[in-house]
């Protein structure tokens, strides 16, 4: 156990300083922070309402001495630097001997702390940085620290805090990442009164990422171990098929720090380009290792800024960290590999292995038999009504019935359209723009030439040839449709509701916008522990990926301090977006008369909702003179 010393004021100054205490989170932080620097292998979180009544965190580390405890609450008190050397080379998560004394000052903190060679321990009180008590008290060993009522001699700060479920899901988000940096410790988390969290505390990183993130994530993570010029980087990455819509899924820990680092960052992404998608990003949990010296991270009060001696360097060994892990991984080989070990079976001169195959591989594979195929499927019994294909003929209509199109039909890519008999009904080209509604016959005569590239449609009308971009033009029908409908959009319930798991600040973000979210056509709800359950959606979107959707969605939400108003429209304009036909796709001549019919009549829709021309034309006076046929 070390001495806690109040820190000479040249050290002191040294220091980047500032405030610690915004938020229970923050607290969190900082208590968590300091039960891993006491080397505790064991560590409970506990909060109520969010953390602004209480907070509680207890650990097995190393202790107080009763006579350094009312040093510890002193700023610039801490037993983790010494002298200015200290400072260029910080192996401990905290060295600014400031968080204590803050969360007293701010607080009610009453800390129990028993060192393992003691009988004895000290229970010690402290109030808004009043001493108020301290005593023996019979204590496990380790340190107890409870903090009560935050801001309640504050209150201009206590205003700015938020919901008690939003402190709690940042208090959840911080204890996460701590969880995820440290896995040779088990942390337990309770929030009122419910635990939400625990962690083996086997040292195994892909444990601690199941307890945080569940199931469905971890199972998209693969392992990369890698070390160049002294500088390791471990840790678990989503393969590309993964790859979520914002960045909220990537955590970098340096020498068991969260950080941010634009470099480790780019280094992460430019391994992944080209296997995703543009706008779509990598997910990861990654440690890096670095000698202590290497790395300043006495950059800013909030110690998640770090400043490498060469990025560079870091840079090159995140990159191939990441790129060799995903050459290795990132193939669907396990089939073949078991194909291969069919074929040797089948060799004669194999036959060791082939053995070995037979116990352990798969035993419940049947035996080869000549006969295998013959007496699975009796050619006699074979029903052949059930082959695809024949139920075409089985389904003709009888002789003297009326043959019409089908009142329905599929797009290549699976959409259902309908024939424009029915406008109402349909929601792609065949639809009915209910925006200022201009009657269909309005359209003026026109007449559809075909198309170009499969995206944008030719059209003679009027005297003027027009260039229309099918996806834009479509994607502004859709959002003036969903912004006309009367609140909230029309949607469908989905047959299986679907859970999608987030970061604890995305699922903030989404819950506290259930409303807005409720109003665009979306029923998401709490599904517990980061993830969200998905009811319904927009009907224009039941065929759309729904975990890319509600990511993209989470990811806005949680950057966006827009209005309500201005949140509805951004969802409006992506789901216009999604549910638009694409340039590229095929249409039917059919629908392309259809489209156009309706997008000449709504005068209005002239710009897409992002502002991009829908439609250009060219008179015929303008090509006549690009001809030279007149002057
Ligand atoms: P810092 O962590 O920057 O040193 P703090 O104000 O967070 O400053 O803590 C002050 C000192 O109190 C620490 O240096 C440490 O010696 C002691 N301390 C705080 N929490 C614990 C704990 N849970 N177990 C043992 N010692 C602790
Ligand atoms: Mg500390």
């Amino acid at each position: 156990m070390p001495k806690i010393r109040v820190l000479p004021k040249h050290i002191a100054d040294l220091i980047a300083a500032g405030e610690v205490v915004e938020r229970p989170a923050s607290v969190i932080k900082e208590l968590m922070e300091n039960s891993i620097d006491a080397g505790a292998t064991s560590l409970t979180v506990e909060i109520k309402r969010g953390g602004v009544t209480y907070m509680r965190v207890t650990d097995n580390g190393c202790g107080i001495a009763r006579e350094d405890i009312a040093n510890a609450f002193k700023s610039h008190a801490t037993s983790k630097v010494e002298s200015e050397e200290d400072l260029l080379s910080i192996g401990t998560l905290g060295f600014r001997g400031e968080a204590l004394a803050s969360i007293a000052a701010v607080s009610k903190v009453e800390i129990l702390t028993c060192p393992p060679d003691e009988d004895i321990g000290t229970i010690y009180k402290i109030e808004g940085s009043e001493e108020k008590l301290i005593d023996d008290a019979g204590c496990p060993k380790g340190t107890t620290i409870i903090v009560r009522d935050i801001f309640f001699n504050t209150p201009a700060r206590m205003k700015f805090l938020k919901k008690d479920v939003t402190e709690g899901n940042s208090v959840a988000a911080v204890v996460d990442r701590l969880a995820m940096s440290h896995p040779e410790i088990s942390i337990r988390f309770i929030r009122d009164d419910k635990q939400v969290l625990v962690t083996k505390g086997d040292g195994k990183l892909s444990g601690a990422v199941y307890s945080v993130f569940g199931k469905d994530f971890t199972n998209t993570l693969v392992e990369t171990e890698y070390e160049l010029d002294g500088i390791k980087v471990s840790g678990l990455l989503a393969l590309p098929v993964a790859a979520r819509a914002n960045r909220a899924m990537q955590f970098f820990f340096l020498n068991g720090r969260l950080v941010k680092s634009v470099t480790v960052q780019a280094a992460l992404e430019q391994a992944y380009k080209n296997s995703i998608m543009v706008g779509r990003f990598p997910a990861c949990v990654l440690n890096i290792e670095t000698p202590l010296e290497f790395v300043d991270v006495n950059v800013h009060p909030s110690k998640t800024e770090v400043r490498f001696e060469n990025e560079k360097r870091v840079f090159d060994a995140v990159y191939y960290a990441v790129k060799s892990a995903l050459e290795e991984k990132d193939r669907p080989n396990k089939i073949d590999l078991t194909r291969m070990n069919l074929q040797k079976e089948q060799q004669p001169f194999a036959k060791e292995s082939s053995k070995k195959y037979e116990q352990t591989s798969m035993p419940e594979l049947p035996k080869r038999n000549e006969n295998f195929w013959a007496t699975t499927l009796p050619e006699t019994k074979f029903d052949k009504s059930l082959l695809p294909g024949d139920k075409v003929a089985t389904q003709l209509p009888d002789e003297g019935e009326k043959l019409e199109p089908p009142k329905e039909y599929k797009r290549s890519d699976g959409i259902k359209l309908h024939r424009p008999a029915e406008p109402d009904a349909s929601l792609l080209p065949g639809e009915k723009v209910s925006v200022q509604q201009t009657d269909e016959g309005n359209a003026p005569d026109f007449r559809v030439i075909g198309e170009a590239f499969d995206t944008y449609i030719l059209v003679e009308c009027e005297g003027k040839i027009l260039l229309i971009d099918k996806h834009a033009a479509h994607e502004r029908m859709l959002f003036e449709k969903l912004k006309s409908e009367a609140e909230p959009v029309k949607s469908q319930v989905l047959l299986t509701p679907q859970t999608v798991t987030l970061s604890k600040e995305e699922y903030s973000a989404v819950l506290s916008n259930a409303e807005v979210l409720k109003d665009a056509g979306f029923d998401i709800g709490d599904f517990g522990a980061g993830t969200v359950v998905v009811r319904e959606v927009p009907v224009m979107l039941i065929d759309d990926d729904i975990t890319a959707l509600v990511e993209e969605m989470a990811g806005y939400l949680l950057d966006s301090k827009a209005p309500v108003p201005e949140k509805l429209d951004w969802i409006y304009h992506n789901t216009a977006c999604r549910a638009a036909i694409k340039g590229g796709d095929k249409t039917t001549r059919y629908e392309l008369d259809d489209f156009v019919g309706k997008l000449l009549s709504n005068p209005q829709i002239r710009y897409c909702p992002h502002g991009r021309p829908v439609l250009i034309e060219m008179s015929r006076t303008d090509l006549e003179k690009q001809f030279g046929r007149i002057v």
